[in-house]
């Protein structure tokens, strides 16, 4: 990443979904290519970049994480003010961050604009073996809602740059 290159726009993305599911190190291996063994629950970071290209056209990626603010309503609208797109997790191995979805995309209608693209993201796909929501109910969801969607593994990386160039390319047809 060139900090001299000229910039053509700034997308603001919102990362949201229930605690644990995986939102921070989704974003870290987006932004930096990095996986955290360690990682706490978020304090402080507000927003991590990654300016991409497409079609020619350089776009800074401006993504927001909640700083442990996921208890539902608590995240406030401020959050939600000016972005474009969201990245909604849940995490496949825990149904209930599945079942709360509805709740965050309700969310996401309240407070964000009415054009806000949406992905859908099913987190911890190496976690086969603990598989608790079949990929056919998260289709059928997103079909329903009118959302994109993908599983992804932060801890791999598997389809997490795909998802996430996916959704940057939807805002640049919008745009
Ligand atoms: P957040 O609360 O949604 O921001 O969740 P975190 O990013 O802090 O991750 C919560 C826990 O899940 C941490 O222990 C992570 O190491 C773990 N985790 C996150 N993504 C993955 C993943 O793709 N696979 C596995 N196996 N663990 C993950
Ligand atoms: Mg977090």
């Amino acid at each position: 990443e060139n900090e001299h290159e000229k910039i053509d726009y700034v997308f603001k993305v919102v990362v949201i979904g229930d605690s644990a599911v995986g939102k921070t190190q989704i974003l870290s291996r987006f932004a930096k290519n990095e996986f955290c063994f360690d990682s706490k629950s978020t304090i402080g970071v507000e927003f991590q970049t990654r300016t991409v290209t497409i079609n020619g056209k350089v776009i800074k990626a401006q993504i927001w994480d909640t700083a442990g603010q996921e208890r539902y309503r608590a995240v406030t609208s401020a959050y939600y003010r000016g972005a474009l797109g969201a990245m909604l997790v849940y995490d496949i191995t825990k149904r209930p961050s599945f079942d709360h979805v509805a709740r965050w995309v309700e969310e996401l209608r309240a407070h964000a604009d009415n054009s806000i693209v949406i992905m859908l993201i099913g987190n911890k796909a190496d976690l086969v073996d603990l598989r608790a929501v079949p990929p056919a109910d998260a289709v059928e969801f997103a079909e329903d809602q009118g959302l994109f969607f993908s599983e992804t593994s932060a801890f791999s990386g598997e389809n997490v740059e795909t998802a996430f160039l996916k959704l940057l390319e939807e805002i640049y047809k919008l745009i």
